[in-house]
């Protein structure tokens, strides 16, 4: 069964960079209008979506602010008629710190944005979706949703609210036709990692060593996971949180 989504319009959130850059160009490619939402355009990516020759439209949007949110929604209504699919995936790590020094101020932003924002798109996105009567939606939560992380203690705690909202959401849509899912990625080579290790090398070769594969992540492995969630491939699947992972939560 080949995918295609040819005809139907999907919101990428964080799709500027990463991850979310990704899977906004597999969704291009396999013909859908891609709706790029990011705090930050760039323009490597705009390009990379013009090639594709597909319909896109890049919408700032900062994901913890509600009238944000909503203007997104609105504005992609307005501009392509429809909402089909939705990978809610911006975020963002947070300052590493043990529990006791993490401060207000980081966990706030944190929370906000990877935990508020996923509720917020989901919020907005659900109506829009069922007009259609069939969708999916995907939130990118993390390995570290599954399991603890030493020194990200707000960024632990939103990507377990993410799996929580996920289920839901799932729960609450599974007779109305959207599948709802998330996906719990690894250790994945994307500018996050680069910050997070500062891109020192044996900071670097301490998160390869959290994955037994004994390699990082492409953003191109989560796409790909996120393609086959939204496709009718994986119709019988709602509620889930898959780890996509080279063996980091089994070891
Ligand atoms: P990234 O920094 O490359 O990309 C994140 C994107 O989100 C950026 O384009 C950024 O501008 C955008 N963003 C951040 N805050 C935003 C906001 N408030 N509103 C709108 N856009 C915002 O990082 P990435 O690794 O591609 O991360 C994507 C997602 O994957 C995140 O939710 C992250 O937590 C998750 N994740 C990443 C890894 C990894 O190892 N890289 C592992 C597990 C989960």
């Amino acid at each position: 069964m080949e995918t295609t989504f040819r005809n139907k319009v999907v919101v990428v959130t964080g799709g500027s960079s990463g991850i979310g850059k990704a899977t906004a160009l597999s969704f291009a490619q396999k013909g859908a209008t891609v709706v790029l939402v990011d705090w930050i355009e760039n323009s490597e990516t705009m390009s990379l979506l013009k090639k594709t020759g597909e319909k896109f439209l890049f919408i700032k949007c900062d994901v913890s602010k509600e009238s944000d949110v909503k203007a997104m929604i609105e504005k992609t209504i307005e501009t392509f008629g429809r909402l089909d699919y939705a990978f809610n995936n911006a975020g963002i790590e947070g300052k590493s710190a043990p529990t006791q020094d993490c401060t207000e101020e980081n966990w706030d932003k944190v929370i906000g944005i990877n935990q508020k924002g996923i509720w917020l798109c989901m919020k907005y996105e659900i109506p829009e979706i069922l007009k259609q009567g069939k969708g999916a939606i995907v939130n990118c939560a993390s390995v570290a949703g599954l399991v603890g992380f030493a020194g990200l203690p707000a960024y632990v705690a939103s990507k377990h609210a993410v799996v929580g909202l996920t289920k839901t959401a799932a729960l609450e849509n599974a007779k109305l036709g959207i599948r709802i899912n998330a996906v719990c990625p690894g250790v994945i080579a994307t500018p996050m990692i680069d910050r997070l290790t500062q891109n020192n090398k044996e900071a670097k070769k301490q998160f390869v060593g959290l994955e037994p594969v004994g390699r990082f992540g492409q953003p191109q492995e989560i796409a790909n996971a996120v393609i086959w969630l939204c496709s009718d491939q994986a119709s019988f699947v709602t509620g889930h949180a898959m780890a996509v992972d080279g063996g980091f939560v089994t070891q």
